[in-house]
């Protein structure tokens, strides 16, 4: 089945917490349990994988963002931690999917804030550059006061359910813990209330062959959390970060637009690595072509593999986005492609760009 909601902010699934928090947090919370994600969800969650990492550490690879994600885990009181490990669907999916659901690009509940005249002009530059039907995408942002809200809580969490994204639970139990997280949250300090873990991700999302009816009346939608924001000013990518991810969502409505999900490889986890790998060299190509944003192609890799890093350590995992090589090799592609371009102001037609990139896909994963 094809992945409608193509997600992006993904991080290491190895984020480590310092052992004696992890001791603390397991006595506040008598059983730590973090569920894995489900096989096929609409939105990958990337705080959920570091969630995990932090209860039991992996050894997988560290990108830019890791010390970050440790940070904020680490400033959590034990009680908060606990909370978290408890409340997670909530904490971790209500804002995503709140946008997703109830999002609407003229609501100001879901209006852009931080960088948003950057993310306003990146997205009008990629309508621009891609040769493709992109009027009708709504670009949104989400925030995490969708936490502080019970009836915004339990709608999402109504929805969730409706739609298999969560199993069953009655009226009563949503409208229970929709009260207990809005209470709780209400009562946080600031750190905690809007901590970028609740909305650390960025997401294209196509309701293009869903049957169920929910999904299917979702109108398309380019979404952006405040945490992914916060996490790259943080680590000093705040100029290149947000538009190189806005450039590789972007790619993913080229691909919906153009059917390319529709004819790639039966087995999910390689159909993932190869709409992911193409969707980097396609944010590479915009992001160094004269064109496009005329950035620096280290840069612009940096970023990439800083956040779109979810799948290093679950190769066979539906979510698998590519190892750091494979994302190096295809973000190095669509720069040396742009770089090739003659005359240098040449853009290729989207389809001309995929089409160059499936010959060359085999080489970009070997080994
Ligand atoms: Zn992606």
């Amino acid at each position: 089945m094809k992945r409608t909601l193509q997600w992006s902010a993904a991080f290491v699934a190895g984020t480590l917490l310092p052992l004696g928090l992890v001791g603390t947090a397991a006595t506040a919370a008598p059983a730590p349990s973090i569920a894995p994600q489900s096989e096929r969800s609409l939105v990958e969650l990337p705080a959920k994988d570091a969630l995990e990492g932090a209860v039991a550490p992996s050894e997988c690879g560290a990108t830019l963002l890791d010390g970050y994600i440790d940070q904020l885990f680490a400033d959590m009181s034990d009680v908060q931690f606990a909370f978290l490990v408890a409340h997670q669907d909530a904490l971790l999916a209500v804002p995503t999917y709140d946008a997703l659901f109830f999002g609407t690009a003229g609501d100001p509940d879901y209006a852009l804030d931080s960088h948003a005249a950057q993310l306003r002009n990146t997205y009008r530059d990629l309508q621009r550059f891609w040769d493709i039907e992109s009027d009708d995408i709504q670009l949104m942002a989400m925030h995490s006061d969708s936490l502080l809200d019970a009836t915004r809580i339990a709608r999402t969490l109504e929805a969730m359910v409706d739609t298999g994204e969560l199993p069953f639970m009655s009226d009563a139990a949503i409208a229970t813990e929709a009260q207990t997280v809005a209470t709780f949250m209400q009562a946080q300090d600031a750190a905690f209330q809007d901590n970028p873990l609740w909305t650390l991700n960025a997401y294209a999302f196509s309701a293009e062959g869903e049957t169920d009816p929910i999904i299917a009346a979702l109108p398309d939608k380019l979404v952006f959390g405040d945490g992914i924001l916060a996490a790259y000013d943080a680590i000093g990518l705040g100029d290149v970060g947000p538009r190189v991810i806005m450039a590789h969502e972007f790619a993913h409505h080229v691909q919906f637009e153009l059917g390319t999900f529709d004819n790639g490889p039966s087995d999910p986890a390689e159909a993932t690595r190869r709409t992911e790998l193409m969707a980097d060299a396609m944010a590479s190509y915009y992001a160094t072509h004269k064109r496009g944003l005329a950035l620096n192609s280290k840069r612009v890799t940096d970023a990439l593999l800083s956040f779109y890093t979810v799948g290093d350590c679950s190769f066979a995992s539906p979510g698998h986005h590519g190892t750091p090589l494979q994302r190096e090799r295809a973000a190095d592609w669509g720069a040396d492609l742009a770089a090739a371009a003659q005359p240098r102001s040449l853009v290729l037609p989207a389809e001309r760009v995929i089409e160059l990139f499936e010959e060359d896909l085999a080489e970009i994963i070997s080994g």
